[in-house]
C-alpha cells in the first residue's frame, strides 16, 4: 500500500533523540512529520531498568526544555499533570530515576499521534525528488510506503560484543539483557564474571552484589588500571556545550580522532557516587573481617573466552602492568562492553546520496545532514566522529534538534546558544590573543 501523503520529515526510530525532535516539531504547523519505530511501544533500555538507578544528566535533558522551557511537553509539566511536582520539589535532586524518565517519555508519546510503533523500516529509495520509505507492520506484516522530503535517522546504537567472544551461548550475556536473566543468575551458587569498567557493568555488579545469595561468587574485571569515575567537574562539563561542538567540528579528521581517544574519563567512566556505594556495601559485608566472596581485578585484559566445556566457561586474562596471564572460571559471563553504531541496512538503495569521509564513515555536515545536498538526510547519535561524544548525551539533544529544525525551516525558530562556556576552546575565534600559524 502506498500512502499518498507527502511528509516534510520522516523520523526513523523513536528513542529519546527522535522523540525530542517529534516533540519540538509538534508546535510548528508547516512541518508535516511522521515518526516510526519497530518496537511495540517506547521502553527505554528495559534490560537495564534496575530499581533506584537515575539519569546521569539533569532532568532538563527532557525532550524540550533546553530548546523551549515553555513547551507543555516538559518534564516539569509532566510532573505537574501527574500530581508529582511537589514531591519532586521536596526530593531536591536534578537526577530523576530512569523509571520516571521512561514513564515521562511514554507520556510525551501519548500526546504525539505522529509517532507510530510496530512499524519497521525495511527499505528506502529516492524517486522523483522524494524518499520512499518502505515499512512492514511487525504484527500484520502489511507493507506500506511513505513519501517524504527528508529523513531523520534515529536508530540508536546496538550492544557491542567483541568479535573473539563466542556468540550463541546463553551463558554469555550483554548487560543490555541483564534483567531478563537476573533470576537465573541468582540461582544457587553461581560464579558470575562481569567484564568492563563502564556505568552499565558497575550497575550490574552493584545490583548483583545486593541481591545475590551468599554462595554466589561475583568477579568484576576491568582493562583500565582502575575503576575510574565519569568526570563531572564544572569546567569539564563545559565541554557539553554548543561552543565545544563548534570547536570539535572544525578540527581535522585526524585531530578529532586524537581528541576522542583522550576523552575516556569524561564519557566512559562510572558515576562517582555509585563507585562509593559499591565500596561502602562491600565494607559492610566485611565487618568482622568476613570474606565478601568477591574478586575485583583492574588492569585485566580479556583475551579468550573458552566455552567448550558445558560445565563452565574459562576466561583467560592478562594483568597488563605485570604482563601476567591468569585464568578464571565462570558459570555466566556478563559483558559490559558497550554499544556501537551500525548503519541501518535500509540505507542500501540510497547510498549514492550519502557523503563519506576517508574512513568510509558518514561525512556529517555541521547541520547534522549526511546527504550530498546537505539538507535531506539527518543523523542523531551517529556523529561522534564529527560532533564529539556530546552526540550521545541527552543534555545536548534539544540543541541538535533545534539546529536541525531551524535548518529545515530556513529560519531560527528555536533560539540557539552559540557561546555558553566561560573558557575559550578556540583561540583563533574567541581568545583575545595574537595567533601565528605554525
Ligand atoms: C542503560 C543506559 C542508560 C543511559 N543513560 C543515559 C543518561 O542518563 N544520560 C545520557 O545523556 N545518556 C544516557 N544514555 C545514552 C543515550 O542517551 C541512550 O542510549 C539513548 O537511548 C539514545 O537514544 P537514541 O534515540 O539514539 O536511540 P535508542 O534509544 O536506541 O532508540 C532507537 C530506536 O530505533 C528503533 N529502530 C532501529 N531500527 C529501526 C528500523 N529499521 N525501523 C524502525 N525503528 C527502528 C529501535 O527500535 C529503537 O527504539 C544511556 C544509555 C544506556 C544504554
Amino acid at each position: 500500500m502506498t500512502n499518498e501523503a507527502v511528509y516534510n520529515v520522516i523520523g526513523i526510530g523513536i528513542g529519546p533523540f527522535n522523540l525530542g525532535l517529534a516533540a519540538l516539531s509538534n508546535p510548528i504547523p508547516e512541518l508535516k512529520t511522521l515518526f516510526l519505530d519497530q518496537r511495540d511501544g517506547f521502553d527505554w533500555h528495559p534490560g537495564l531498568m534496575i530499581d533506584h538507578v537515575t539519569l546521569q544528566t539533569p532532568f532538563l535533558c527532557d525532550c524540550v526544555s533546553m530548546a523551549d522551557p515553555t513547551n507543555p511537553l516538559s518534564l516539569l509539566n509532566y510532573l505537574k499533570e501527574t500530581g508529582r511536582l511537589y514531591k519532586f520539589f521536596i526530593r531536591e535532586s536534578f537526577f530523576i530515576p530512569r523509571k520516571e524518565y521512561n514513564r515521562y517519555c511514554q507520556w510525551v508519546i501519548e500526546q504525539l499521534p505522529q509517532c507510530r510503533f510496530s512499524t519497521q523500516v525495511v527499505d528506502i529509495t529516492y524517486e522523483e525528488g522524494l524518499y520512499h520509505v518502505t515499512t512492514v507492520h511487525t504484527k500484520t506484516k502489511e507493507t506500506t510506503v511513505f513519501k517524504t522530503e527528508r529523513l531523520i535517522l534515529g536508530t540508536g546504537t546496538q550492544p557491542h560484543i567483541p568479535s573473539f567472544i563466542p556468540k550463541d551461548d546463553s551463558r554469555i550475556i550483554h548487560t543490555s539483557s541483564y534483567l531478563y536473566r537476573k533470576e537465573e543468575l541468582l540461582s544457587e551458587g553461581k560464579k558470575i564474571a562481569i567484564i568492563g569498567s563502564g556505568q552499565s557493568a558497575a550497575e550490574v555488579f552493584y545490583d548483583l552484589l545486593q541481591s545475590r545469595n551468599e554462595k554466589t561468587q561475583l568477579g568484576w574485571y576491568s582493562r583500565p588500571d582502575r575503576f575510574f569515575p565519569m568526570e563531572y567537574s564544572k569546567l569539564t562539563l563545559e565541554l557539553t556545550s554548543p561552543d565545544y561542538i563548534e570547536y570539535f567540528y572544525n578540527r581535522s579528521e585526524p585531530a578529532r580522532k586524537t581528541i576522542l581517544s583522550k576523552q575516556q574519563a569524561q564519557f566512559k567512566g562510572i558515576n562517582y557516587d555509585l563507585i562509593n556505594d559499591i565500596y561502602d556495601f562491600i565494607y559492610d559485608l566485611n565487618i568482622d573481617n568476613a570474606d565478601p566472596n568477591l574478586k575485583i581485578i583492574p588492569n585485566s585484559q580479556l583475551n579468550t573466552v573458552d566455552n567448550s566445556n558445558p560445565d563452565f566457561i574459562n576466561l583467560e586474562f592478562t594483568q597488563l602492568e605485570q604482563e601476567v596471564p591468569y585464568d578464571q572460571e565462570a558459570d555466566y559471563v556478563i559483558l559490559g562492553t558497550g554499544y556501537r553504531y551500525h548503519e541501518p541496512a535500509f540505507l542500501k538503495n540510497i547510498q549514492s546520496r550519502i557523503k563519506r569521509d576517508s574512513s568510509g564513515l558518514f561525512d556529517v555536515n555541521r547541520n547534522y545532514s549526511i546527504d550530498q545536498n546537505g539538507g535531506e538526510i539527518y543523523v542523531l547519535h551517529a556523529e561522534v566522529h564529527t560532533h564529539s561524544y556530546i552526540s550521545t548525551d541527552l543534555g545536548m539533544a534539544a540543541y541538535r534538534n533545534s539546529y536541525i529544525i531551524n535548518d529545515i525551516l530556513g529560519r531560527e525558530h528555536y533560539k540557539i546558544e552559540k557561546k555558553i562556556a566561560f573558557q575559550d576552546f578556540d583561540v583563533e575565534k574567541y581568545a583575545d590573543l595574537p595567533t601565528a600559524k605554525i
